[in-house]
């Protein structure tokens, strides 16, 4: 969203040692870390955040490699990139990913995906490092992931290897391009936004509960509900998370109020 305070420690480590030596410091030091990936399902409250948030923007955490029909990305790299490097050595599965922003490591954090899938169901197997600074692999037998949900909850994912499969690749196109049409038809993809606000509730659409309630087009400040999808707020230029939160705020107490449902945010609020 473009919104919120400054941290009070930001970090790009140059290599994964770098990384370990950054994380291990916090770790003595009682430093709170946070990973940042691209950002993009995420709200930075206005005051900022204390501690250190680290980023993996070095080359050295974005590697993507082929190995047979395995894709190995590291959790810097895009997400969309990844899906281009499958898509050239044709292999299907991630294209189901079209259209998702961010990164690799926050895809599996949160297990993003859609109605074609989620990313947790192509995962071979994941590095991660934990807080304490020690370096892990986890096996797909040990991992689980719902919706929106993964067990990968350590402090940082350093890569994932995808199992995917052969197919041919005007078909993976075609369904790539299908996938990213009907996205953009039913988002708001050119406004500043943090992707769908809340989860869907088990067997319901939070957006058509916000839509039903004629919450669509409510304002507080210069942050909006999307007119185009009632689960995406938008934001103009001057908005401030406080505006972003009231509107959080509003469109859950009308909902309870409404239809007795609790929605839960999907996206994070640091
Ligand atoms: C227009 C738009 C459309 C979207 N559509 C979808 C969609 O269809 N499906 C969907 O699931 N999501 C969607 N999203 C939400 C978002 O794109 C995904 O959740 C994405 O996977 C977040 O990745 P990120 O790198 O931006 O993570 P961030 O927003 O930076 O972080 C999200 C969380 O992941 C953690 N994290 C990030 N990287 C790491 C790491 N390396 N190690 C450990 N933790 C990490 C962060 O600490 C944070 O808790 C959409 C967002 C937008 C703006």
């Amino acid at each position: 969203m473009k919104l919120g305070g400054p941290a009070q420690y930001f970090l790009t480590p140059r290599s994964r040692d770098e990384l370990v030596r950054v994380v291990k410091y916090c770790h003595q030091h009682k430093i709170a870390a946070r990973i940042l990936g691209g950002g993009s399902n995420l709200l930075v409250r206005d005051e900022g955040v204390s501690g250190a948030v680290i980023q993996l923007t070095n080359p050295a955490f974005s590697e993507v490699t082929v190995t047979g029909t395995s894709v190995t990305a590291g959790a810097g790299a895009l997400l969309s990139h990844v899906l281009s490097v499958a898509v050239k050595a044709e292999l299907a599965g991630l294209e189901n990913l079209a259209g998702i922003p961010g990164t690799v490591g926050g895809a599996l954090h949160g297990n993003a995906g859609g109605r074609n899938g989620d990313i947790g169901q192509y995962v071979h197997k994941a590095t991660i490092l934990t807080v304490d600074g020690i370096v892990h692999e986890r096996p797909a037998e040990e991992l689980s992931f719902a919706y929106r949900q993964s067990s990968l909850d350590e402090l940082v994912i350093l890569e994932a290897e995808f199992l995917l499969q052969k197919d041919d690749p005007d078909e993976i196109t075609q369904r790539l391009r299908k996938i990213w049409i009907m996205k953009k038809a039913s988002q708001p993809l050119s406004s500043q936004s943090a992707g769908c606000i809340f989860k869907n509730p088990r067997g319901l659409s939070a957006g058509s509960l916000i839509d039903q309630a004629g919450l669509k087009g409510t304002r507080i400040g210069k942050a909006e509900i999307s007119d185009r999808h009632a689960n995406f707020i938008v934001t103009e230029e001057g908005a401030s998370s406080a505006d972003v939160l009231k509107l959080v705020d509003l469109i859950r107490s009308k909902i309870a109020d409404k239809y007795g449902v609790d929605l839960q945010p999907e996206i994070n609020i640091w």
